[in-house]
């Protein structure tokens, strides 16, 4: 039995979007001749194809566009509009995915069947058809659309993969450059970014200056309270840190209770007052944990690029050396890598 439009309507645009199974077996079958069309459909039907029959290449065409079919045998010569302006219209619409199609057409003139290649056919039978001819090409076209449907899906799979991998590597790089107990910029990516900084300084001719600070006798914490407690002192301090620093000034977890503060463009004594606000900041704040109120100190040293300093790892150890003095000297203070040998701190890296 003959399957109406509708019952066809149904299938196609509901279940069977193009390139989803099924559009393979329906056909749609266009001829202007009543006996041909009846007859081609049939065929086609003996063989376990759906048919959806059109009388022109209009009606053909807006059948397609609505419905998304991928396989048309179309009659060449048609009024209205024929088989190859069917062809023209339907590659040239955008938004149309693969369709193969047959031309039936009595006319086999080599000029003729070039022109139908060139419109955009992808295969001709000559009329009057043989059966079996029509069917064999039919399934030449089935798989044809079979494998672009399998190459589309493999194409999706790779895309779903990739954007996959990118939150991946995106979570490893966080992973890479962030210290897991802070969120903190980590050690690693901390001398990258020193490095960086150095070079730009360098160039440009600007300041440079970086504080390192160390938490005063944090061993009792851990001692006293335990290492749980150690490590939410350690985070409280970096937000503390992170929450006071300037816009551009970057704090880095780089040790066990050892933090660095990158300040680009900042001369020796901005620097100082930035580690000074930060000394103080810190040791206002009350860390409580449930049962203790905690108040912590550090003790911070500074240094800044200047004359006898030629490299990242020279600020590093000035700093650090300051930060010794600054334990040195008591604790909860701030000591500038030129503080003890008096030398005026140039502002710029020489170039
Ligand atoms: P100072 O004032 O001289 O800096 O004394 P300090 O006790 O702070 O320094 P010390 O180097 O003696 O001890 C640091 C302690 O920090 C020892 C180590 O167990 C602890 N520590 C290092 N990393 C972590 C961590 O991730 N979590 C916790 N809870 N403790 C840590
Ligand atoms: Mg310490
Ligand atoms: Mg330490």
């Amino acid at each position: 039995m003959s399957e109406t439009r509708s019952d066809v309507d149904i299938q196609t645009d509901s279940a069977c979007p193009q390139g989803e199974g099924q559009n393979s077996r329906i056909v749609l079958a266009v001829d202007d001749d009543p006996f041909c069309l009846r007859l081609l459909e049939r065929h086609l039907q003996d063989d376990g194809y759906t048919v959806v029959t059109a009388s022109d290449g209009k009606e053909a065409l807006r059948i397609l566009l609505h419905q998304g079919l991928q396989l048309v045998v179309t009659d060449g010569m048609m009024p209205e509009m024929g088989g190859l302006d069917l062809c023209r219209a339907l590659r040239a619409h955008e938004g149309v995915g693969l369709v193969f199609i047959i031309v039936l057409t009595a006319n086999t003139n080599e000029d003729y069947l070039v022109e139908a290649f060139q419109a955009g056919a992808d295969d001709y039978v000559t009329k009057p058809f043989k059966k079996r001819e029509l069917l064999a090409r039919l399934r030449a076209g089935q798989r044809l659309l079979d494998l672009q449907r399998e190459l589309d899906k493999r194409t999706m799979e790779v895309h779903r993969m990739n954007a996959e991998l990118a939150v991946a590597n995106k979570k490893f790089a966080t992973l890479a450059t962030t210290d897991e107990l802070t969120g903190l910029v980590n050690r690693r990516d901390a001398m990258e970014r020193l490095n960086g900084y150095w070079a730009s300084a360098k160039r440009y001719g600007d300041p440079l200056s970086c504080i390192i600070l160390d938490i005063d006798h944090f061993k009792k914490f851990n001692d006293t309270y335990g290492h749980a407690v150690g490590d939410s002192v350690l985070r409280e301090t970096a937000h503390t840190l992170q929450a006071s620093v300037r816009r551009g000034e970057i704090v880095c977890r780089v040790g066990g209770e050892e933090f660095l503060v990158i300040c680009p463009k900042a001369t020796v004594e901005a620097a100082r007052k930035a580690a000074e606000r930060l000394r103080r900041t810190v040791a206002a704040r009350v860390i409580a944990d449930g049962q203790n109120e905690l108040s912590i100190t550090i003790s911070l040293g500074l240094a800044g690029a200047c004359d006898g300093i030629t490299s990242p790892d020279q600020l590093l150890k000035a700093a650090d050396d300051a930060l010794y003095a600054a334990k040195a000297a008591g604790r909860n203070c701030v000591r500038a890598a030129h503080d003890s040998t008096e030398a005026p701190a140039a502002s710029a890296i020489p170039s």
